[in-house]
């Protein structure tokens, strides 16, 4: 194996650390501390698990996170009125509702209900709006992280060739902003991208958030390029047992790139260790807007 590892776990400790600095120089000018509210609908379990570890790593920090957990009977209308009652608590300075949520309840009505800036999300179209056009919004955690182990891997993005395998408006979208706002050249592909293997191969930076499990292999990656893994797949084993794998074959990838993310302990703890920061970042921008 020649590919540097890049450490997300290592990393987002020293993110958390930073931002529980500025949580407790916030409360010292304001007397409160930045307040994030999480809100779950139903019972998932997979999303019981995330927003729990979000409203823990939270608390950690010194930020007073808060979790609502509704009813899978719950319906729009209920979720919008507690949508608005957080928006207009001067106290809380960040709110996000776990995806997805029940049927009877449109997504894209309730993300657009959260105030543009007490979105940490950055999923409200007036961020995706701010981004897109290279100005200062709230950017969605996990392509911020992914920004944060390019910087780790010391990737020069300025002119790079760039490609970004996924085009959601959560990870693909954002991060191709991302890698354009810092010059580099970005390729996006998709499911519908033909010669995919060829588009990956000319990457210098190459991250890939689609949700299929070993979907790029080793002969897909440039020799000595940086390779950031989205993807979150569980699989069974042989025996029965399960296990979390990226969207990239591990072992073949690194043995040609020149830096790689682990999954599981790459990408995932930043995005948490990003939303720590985007709370911050939203109480400070809107108490200052205030003064
Ligand atoms: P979506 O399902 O919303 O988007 C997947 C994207 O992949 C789509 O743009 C789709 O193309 C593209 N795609 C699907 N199949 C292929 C293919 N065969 N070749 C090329 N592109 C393809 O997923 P998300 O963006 O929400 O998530 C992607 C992955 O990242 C998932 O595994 C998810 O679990 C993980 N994730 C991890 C996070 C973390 O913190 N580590 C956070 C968020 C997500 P098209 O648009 O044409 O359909």
């Amino acid at each position: 194996m020649s590919a540097t590892i890049l450490d997300g776990k290592k990393l987002a400790e020293t993110v958390r650390a930073e931002v529980a600095t500025g949580v407790a120089e916030f409360v010292a000018a304001h007397g409160r501390p930045p307040g994030l509210e999480v809100v779950l609908v139903g019972e998932d379990p997979a999303s019981q698990v995330y927003t729990r570890n979000k409203q823990k790593a939270s608390t950690e920090v010194g930020i007073r996170g808060k979790l609502h957990t509704l009813p899978a009977s719950t319906t729009e209308g209920e979720l919008l009125a507690l949508l608005d009652r957080l928006n207009a608590d001067e106290t809380v300075d960040g709110i996000l509702v776990q995806l997805p949520l029940p049927k009877q309840i449109s997504e894209q009505k309730v993300l657009d209900a959260i105030r543009a800036d007490k979105d940490v999300d950055g999923f409200h179209p007036v961020n995706a709006g701010l981004l897109a056009s290279g100005r200062q919004g709230l950017v969605p955690c996990t392509p911020r992280g992914c920004m944060k182990l390019l910087a780790l891997a010391g990737a020069k993005l300025e002119g790079t060739r760039a490609v970004v395998v996924g085009r959601s408006n959560i990870v693909g979208k954002p991060m191709a902003q991302l890698l354009l706002g810092a010059n580099a050249t970005v390729t996006m592909a998709h499911s519908r991208t033909k010669d995919l293997a060829e588009r990956c191969r000319e990457a210098d930076v190459l991250v890939v958030a689609v949700g299929k499990a070993d979907l790029v292999r080793g002969d897909w990656v440039k020799p000595g390029a940086i390779v950031i893994d989205v993807g979150m797949n569980r699989i069974t084993l042989a025996d029965g047992k399960s296990k979390l794998v990226g969207d990239v074959a591990f072992e073949e990838a690194a043995k040609v790139a020149g830096a790689i993310t682990p999954v599981p302990g790459g990408v995932g703890p930043m995005t948490i260790a990003c939303l720590l920061e985007n709370t911050l970042i939203a109480a400070k921008q809107r108490l200052a807007k205030k003064s």
